[in-house]
């Protein structure tokens, strides 16, 4: 299996080894609901965990929770500065910051599993593992490695490279720079240094804070992630994944805490980067009306694994632009490819021996696509030249459904259901008339009519068709 490793910048094989995978990806900051551009980074977590065990590896999937630490300036360069975004959040709502985070938590995990993401064997919340994050830090402390100003206790980026370490070997510079908006706090020895802990001000009334050898505070983003992934996964693990905007800072800082503590290197081998999802062509925001959540996506009444479906027509490196017409487009596809498994199921499903050739043939295509960097829209295509192939049913059914699904996660044996209110029954029955007249005028009014409904229409030999989007 190949992956594109953001460390080297290279496609590379993977090193499979014979033990289990350590696999950890960077969750969401539950201040908010999460938005379907996170979610599509986390499809990607899930589809590198689908696809090594479909090669056969046993992983540890282990993924964090947010919920204290995560500054607003954080994801902008100078990762220790501006407002903690769960108090802020907890300001907002009239709502205690412990809350805010339990809320938004059930919400991420209600619509996790929804979306058919492989289940971490844990979800670890940073809140539990305060003094795991603060026994790290001690760590780098007695390795010389941190220094204490004003405002917290920070990590010492140059003392690390006199360690012989290479800082921000992961990091897109010009990223850095485009998105360094934030004041550098002056009292750091270096630009690039980053916190560990943060103390509480005394003009502030935290609702998360904790006593630690350092004073009251909190502890800084990045720790949480060294601290609970080493804990699950050990000093050393294969994979991790994450948004490309956490590629030069979060990671960055989170091997500099690990490989500083521990002084191994790498500390994780594999580093996997998705690319953005894009809204109408540009930048997704709370401030553009346009950060689209889960609830948006089923109030319009698509179903959660048709935005899965979305994500695979794009590959995973590539920005990827969302739009509702794109949504429905799959959405469509997704029910015909349904449709068509369905149609499988009422053939002969009997495998034979000589069968065993082209199942062989075709499982090699579509593995060589997953295999190839995750190349998705190839392994969908792959998918439907199977599905309309000459092939008997029985082959097209054991590969898709009992094979190729483990890894697409499609749900492609469920039912199609047909839900139509008897109005539109009333409307399709008009419209089949009208046809049957040749009224071209008013078979697509009523079509128009059923539309505006919320109904994909379709011409079938029986008449009109019609389908829920
Ligand atoms: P956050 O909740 O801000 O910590 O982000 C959670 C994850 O979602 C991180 O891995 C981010 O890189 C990722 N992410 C944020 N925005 C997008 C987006 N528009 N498209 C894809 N991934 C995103
Ligand atoms: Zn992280």
């Amino acid at each position: 299996m190949k992956l594109f490793n953001s460390l080297n910048r290279q496609v590379e094989e993977l090193e499979m080894g014979d033990g289990e995978m350590g696999v950890y990806t960077c969750g969401p900051t539950v201040y908010s609901y999460v938005t379907i551009g996170n979610w599509r980074t986390y499809t990607l977590g899930d589809l590198v965990v689908r696809v090594l065990r479909m090669n056969g590896k046993e992983v540890n999937y282990v993924m964090n929770i947010t919920d204290v630490g995560h500054l607003t300036g954080d994801n902008l360069g100078d990762a220790n500065t501006g407002e903690d975004r769960l108090e802020k959040a907890a300001i907002k709502e009239n709502k205690t910051a412990w809350d805010v985070a339990a809320h938004y938590t059930n919400d991420f995990l209600y619509w996790y599993e929804k979306l058919n993401l492989s289940k971490p064997s844990v979800f670890c919340k940073a809140t539990d593992y305060i003094e795991e994050q603060i026994n790290l830090i001690k760590q780098l402390e007695e390795r010389g490695l941190t220094y204490l100003i004003g405002d917290g206790v920070y990590f010492d980026v140059r003392k690390y490279e006199e360690m012989g370490f290479e800082y921000g070997k992961l990091s897109t510079l010009d990223q850095i720079q485009a998105g360094a908006r934030v004041e550098v706090n002056q009292e750091k020895k270096d630009a690039r240094d980053f916190a560990l802990w943060k103390f509480s001000q005394a003009e502030e009334k935290r609702h998360m804070e904790w006593d630690s050898p350092w004073g009251k505070g909190f502890p800084g983003w990045h720790i949480e992630c060294s601290a609970m992934s080493m804990k699950y996964l050990g000093e050393q693990f294969e994979v991790h994944v994450g948004g490309e905007d956490l590629r030069s800072t979060h990671h960055p800082n989170e091997i500099a805490q690990s490989q500083g503590a521990t002084g191994k290197e790498p500390f994780v081998k594999y580093w996997v980067h998705g690319a953005f999802l894009l809204v109408d062509g540009g930048r997704m925001g709370k401030s553009l009306g346009n950060a689209y959540n889960m609830v948006d996506v089923v109030d319009r009444g698509y179903d959660p694994l048709a935005l899965r479906y979305f994500y695979f027509t794009g590959h995973y490196r590539k920005q990827l632009n969302f739009s509702w017409d794109g949504l429905s487009a799959s959405a469509t596809t997704l029910r015909r490819l349904r449709e068509k498994i369905a149609e499988l199921r009422k053939g002969n499903l009997e495998m034979k021996e000589n069968f065993k050739g082209q199942l062989e043939e075709w499982n090699q295509k579509f593995m060589s696509a997953v295999n190839d960097d995750l190349d998705m829209p190839r392994a969908i295509a792959i998918v439907w030249d199977l599905v309309r192939s000459d092939e008997v049913a029985s082959v097209k059914y054991e590969l898709v459904v009992n094979n190729w699904d483990k890894v697409l996660g499609l749900d492609l044996d469920k039912e199609v259901v047909i839900e139509i209110d008897s109005g539109v029954e009333e409307l399709v029955k008009k419209r089949d008339e009208a046809r049957v007249n040749k009224d071209w005028q008013k078979s697509d009014e009523i079509r128009d009519q059923l539309m505006e409904l919320g109904y994909e229409v379709e011409d079938g030999a029986e008449g009109t068709r019609v389908f829920k989007k």
